[in-house]
């Protein structure tokens, strides 16, 4: 591609987004391809001889599409949202125009320190205490996700922890996310080291069974080395009581998971959220999950940086530079399990200052606003029933009918290519989960899911006399 080529392919390519943002909507959420089916359309082999622009653009139409979940489509409402927005989009091509690694600061000191300032401005903007800041011993870091933020910290605690690996233990509750038990994993843990505290009926950590745990581990001459604590549960949003579990786990590391519900910080009410945060040893909140910034993007702080270089950091000779031996710089390889990094702050950076916090807060408290709405519905119609307490922008509820009728519910909705929702189990049944965090979800995206549900449940009481 020449130059004029690559302007001309970028303004179409361009010009493709914007259609694309801008028709989501008349497009099914999900994908209705059978497995295998991209796969056989595309050749054997990569073609020998150079095809022309025009062809591959037009392929990301035919072959592409089709297999796309639409994560931007108003009515997504599955798991929890991968929301984007326009800057963060053009945050994301300049930094592949830039195709710059920033695994040292050497490397690209623009890289680092934006990362580092952007950071603040998030520990700042969530309330974050000032033992994550990096003017003291601790910091923060972009990694690609939770996990592997997740494992970082748990390798910290393991290698912290003045008990040998075999002696140590990890608590977490049996609502954790799946990334807890395979940062344990990886971090060499035998599943039986890693402790499912059970849960109250708020589907919060039992402080008083941790509690328990903790006392019968001691007295078997185990060590806690890292407690995991959840800020909004994937499953239905959930609080874990930090505070309680930060005095209940002693010197252990505190590691806070607020994947999802630590974008709410940036609005005032929802600071509640992180209180107990001043025992954390770490934290970590995806702005590619609820912060209009697209994926990856994860924020991890840390209140004391050094057991996490301890165990990370390797020095070769070929990475050996003047201002890594000075002392003076951060090299974010050190913070992480790869070595090399993207720019990801780029388009942070562009999401903070094109919507300022004015900005974000409003979509969360859209989104916040919608899910209550769609709450209040769902507790005033008999038929259904709220599964858990309505977390954030996350409702989880079913129908009174049983298993069978919300499976087939579930499967109507999303066979309609209309919405999208996703299902967990609360209390060994079947709900049905809402969440809404979407750029461009709207009060009549949110009427028209509780309109269609309404719709199915006339048709099946009807249906069954
Ligand atoms: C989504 C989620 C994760 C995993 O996030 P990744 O960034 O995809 O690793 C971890 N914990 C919680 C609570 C989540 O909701």
């Amino acid at each position: 591609m020449t130059p004029d080529e690559f302007r001309a392919a970028g303004y179409a390519a361009i010009d493709w987004i914007a259609e694309y943002l801008e028709s989501v909507e008349e497009r099914p959420v999900a994908s209705v391809v059978v497995p295998g089916a991209l796969l056989a359309a595309l050749p054997p082999a990569a073609p020998e001889d150079p095809e022309p622009w025009s062809a591959v653009l037009a392929d990301l139409d035919r072959r592409i599409v089709p297999g796309l979940m639409h994560w931007q489509h108003p009515s997504f409402f599955g798991y929890f949202p991968a929301n984007a927005s326009p800057p963060a989009i053009l945050g994301e091509l300049l930094s592949a125009g830039l195709g710059v690694q920033g695994m040292l600061w050497v490397t690209s000191p623009a890289c680092t320190e934006l990362e580092i300032g952007v950071l603040e401005w998030l520990r700042v903007a969530l309330g974050l205490p000032d033992r994550f800041s990096a003017a003291g011993p601790g910091g923060a870091v972009l990694q690609d996700t939770a996990s592997s933020a997740t494992l970082c910290a748990l390798l910290a605690a393991r290698d912290r922890c003045a008990a040998p690996l075999a002696q140590q233990v990890l608590y977490t509750s049996t609502q954790a996310h799946s990334s807890v038990a395979k940062a344990a994993r990886i971090a060499g843990f035998a599943e039986a080291q890693l402790r499912l505290i059970p849960v109250d009926d708020t589907l919060a950590m039992r402080v008083d069974a941790l509690s328990e745990q903790v006392a019968a581990d001691r007295a078997a001459g185990r060590v806690c080395s890292a407690v995991c604590a959840t800020v909004g549960t994937t499953s239905t949003g959930a609080v874990d009581p930090v505070a309680q579990i930060g005095r209940a786990c002693g010197d252990a590391w505190l590691h806070v998971d607020a994947a999802w519900a630590g974008s709410a910080a940036i609005c005032v009410e929802h600071r509640g959220l992180l209180a107990g945060l001043e025992h954390a040893d770490s934290f970590v909140f995806n702005p590619h999950k609820w912060l209009l910034t697209n994926f990856d993007c994860s924020a991890f702080f840390v209140a004391d940086r050094a057991p996490m270089l301890a165990a990370l950091s390797i020095l070769p000779e070929y990475l050996r530079n003047a201002p890594t031996a000075s002392g003076e710089v951060v090299d974010f390889r050190d913070w992480q399990v790869p070595l090399g990094r993207r720019f990801r702050s780029l388009k942070l950076w562009f999401v903070l200052r094109t919507y300022g916090l004015s900005g974000l807060r409003a979509h969360i408290r859209g989104h916040i606003a919608l899910a209550a709405w769609f709450a209040a519905r769902i507790a005033a119609d008999p038929r259904f029933e709220l599964a858990a307490p309505v977390s954030l922008a996350l409702v989880c509820f079913r129908h009174a009918g049983g298993d069978g009728v919300n499976q087939r519910l579930l499967d109507a909705l999303n066979g309609s290519g209309r919405l999208f929702l996703t299902h967990t189990q609360v209390d060994g049944q079947l709900a049905l989960r809402l969440a809404v965090g979407g750029r461009m979800t709207e009060a009549r995206h949110v009427e028209a899911a509780w309109a269609e549900m309404v719709a199915w449940a006339d048709r099946e009481a009807v249906a069954t006399g």
